[in-house]
């Protein structure tokens, strides 16, 4: 640290490129400190450090690495920590531009798979970024100096040194007892679990954190299971959604789409406090929606769309602009290529023409004039044929109760299991519109990109960032997913990014299929890690998440640049 602070003093006061000579490798008392990259001027993105503290340090017990869910709990907990002393670090460093500014991925209400804080049992790696203090545009020294002698310093006390043993066992403990649900959801055929007790309203439309005074999820007797969990003797008591179709219904208001919602996000593991601990959902549980405007890149929506106007080939369709019901059709159909083995369907968010059609405007708009076959045709032979279960929220038609297996109605927050009477119901007013149930569900295609149109725009290698957690900017051309809702964390369109920009595709014009690239980039993230597939790997940018490898998908999928081969 000595020689940092000599090389500061020398610098103060020059023009800011004189920073560049501070990149290196320096020692503190309690860590090392890297810094890897320094910004180029006081308004450009921060410089990029790496804190290293060794095992003699920071004892890491093996038992938290045990598992890959022990590990990302653990490095989540410490994430967590440092996230609150960065935040509560108030800025006391001034100057121009980005000075004194210090930037740490925190992570929010899912416990995800990053690259801000890397343990291992020799050490814990930490990437922190900070603006370089200025005046004007010349090295403003002094404030350096604080910055790397107090404001670093204080951090890593107050997270690293003072969190307890204790609180990284209880986070342990609890991605356990999450692995254990899921395993248990396995072995029973289940989709989804929700335990009792669990809260699954958020505070508000913009934010994750639970709502205050919900009322607590109960299950329905019916669908009541119990679950043996390690680390405790209670066993954890909920609603377990079994394979198959199942139907929520319900007046308006009463919680369908919070339940919904909830399941969607079940696909990531939450924090203990979040009140969805234990709503857990098949991996592969995909959320389809309608998404008109979107870009369509040759799917095969036949399965649901046929003869459209002007004789479109639907085997093979393309379009800049899909509609409502073409854009849900292909949502569906990219989902099963990438491997979807659920699908999750609210009606708030569907194409009418797409979910039902009834049997008065079958009389009236002939079935030869009327290019859709409703999801309600094809959600038996998804999950006969291919395995693929439904849960579907639908209040405004009963024509699916045909289809069901299990109908919940939501009351006043609370489920409740109607199955029976929706069967009932059924006998009574048996349906009157035709079904057509003839024939297969059709064909699932691969498709195949053309691999150097993944990383340029018309044979030019361009820059590839993202904006947000909805956008990425692929040279001067936006790739939008807006209705992509279970990328839920920025850091993951921030990882996707990273993977569009530096994937290596020597095969260049050869195709790929979409399943071989997402394949071999899942492969790819579980041996070397997520931080293998940047500009300076293992090093930076450590503000990556890792995405599902259906939402890397989506982001291809919507790529306006991207070829793909009819084959
Ligand atoms: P629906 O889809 O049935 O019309 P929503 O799921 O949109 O209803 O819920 C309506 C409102 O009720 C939302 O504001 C939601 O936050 C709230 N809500 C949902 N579930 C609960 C609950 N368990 N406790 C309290 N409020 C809830
Ligand atoms: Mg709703």
């Amino acid at each position: 640290m000595k020689k940092l602070l000599s090389i500061l003093k020398r610098i103060d006061n020059k023009g800011y490129k004189a920073y560049k000579s501070i990149q290196g490798h320096y020692e503190h008392e309690n860590y090392d400190l890297d810094i890897d990259y320094v910004q180029g001027d006081p308004f450009a993105t921060p410089s990029k450090l790496r804190i290293t503290i060794p095992k003699r340090k920071r004892y890491v017990y093996p038992e938290w690495l045990e598992t890959t869910s022990r590990k990302i709990a653990t490095e989540d907990a410490f994430g967590r920590i440092i996230g609150e002393a960065v935040t509560n670090e108030a800025s006391f460093i001034k100057g121009s531009g980005k000075s004194g500014l210090i930037l740490f991925d925190r992570p929010g209400q899912e416990i995800l798979e990053r690259s801000a804080v890397q343990i291992t049992t020799q050490s814990i790696v930490i990437c922190i970024s900070v603006g370089l203090p200025a005046n004007g545009r010349k090295i403003n020294g002094k404030e350096a100096e604080k910055l790397f002698s107090q404001a670093l310093p204080s951090i890593i006390r107050n997270s690293v040194y003072t969190l307890k043993d204790e609180a990284i066992n209880q986070a342990i403990k609890l991605a356990d007892q999450q692995d254990a649900v899921r395993q248990q959801m396995k072995e029973n055929n289940w989709v989804a679990f929700l335990a009792n007790g669990s809260i699954l309203p958020r505070e508000s439309g913009i934010s994750n954190r639970p709502l205050k005074k919900a009322v607590p999820f109960q299950s329905p007797a019916e669908n009541q299971v119990e679950i043996e969990i390690p680390h405790t003797d209670e066993p954890i008591k909920g609603m377990a959604v079994e394979k198959g179709i199942s139907l929520i219904v319900g007046g308006g208001y009463h919680g369908k789409s919070t339940l919904l919602q909830a399941i969607e996000r079940g696909v990531y593991s939450h924090v203990a406090g979040d009140g969805r601990e234990f709503v857990l959902t098949d991996r592969n549980a995909v959320k389809i929606r309608a998404e008109d405007g979107r870009k369509v890149s040759g799917v095969n929506i036949s399965p649901f769309i046929n003869n459209l106007p002007h004789e479109q080939e639907t085997t093979f369709f393309s379009t800049e602009n899909a509609s409502g019901s073409t854009s849900q059709a292909a949502n569906v159909m990219e989902a099963l290529e990438a491997g979807a083995s659920t699908l999750l369907i609210d009606e708030d968010t569907s194409a009418t023409n797409f979910m039902i059609r009834d049997h008065r405007m079958q009389l009236l708009v002939h079935q030869n004039k009327e290019p859709i076959t409703p999801f309600i045709d094809k959600i038996t032979q998804l999950r006969d044929e291919l395995g693929v279960s439904t849960i579907l929220v639908m209040g405004g038609s009963g024509d699916y109760f045909a289809t069901a297996d299990t109908v919940i109605r939501m009351e006043n927050y609370i489920p409740a299991n109607v199955t029976i009477d929706a069967k009932a119901i059924m006998q009574q007013y048996p349906l009157e519109r035709e079904t057509s149930l003839e024939g297969t569900f059709g064909k699932v295609r691969n498709r195949y990109f053309q691999q150097s149109s993944l990383q340029t725009n018309k044979g030019k290698r361009v820059k590839v960032q993202a904006k947000g957690r909805t956008h990425i900017l692929m040279g001067k051309t936006d790739i939008s997913f807006t209705d992509t809702e279970q990328l839920v964390d920025a850091s993951q369109t921030r990882m996707i990014a990273e993977m569009i920009q530096h994937l290596d595709r020597k095969q260049g014009m050869n195709d790929i299929a979409l399943c071989t690239l997402l394949d071999q980039i899942e492969e790819r993230m579980d041996k070397q890690g997520l931080g293998s597939i940047t500009a300076f790997p293992n090093q930076h940018p450590g503000d990556l998440a890792r995405p599902r490898r259906f939402e890397i998908a989506a982001v291809l999928n919507r790529m306006r640049t991207a070829i793909i081969k009819q084959r």
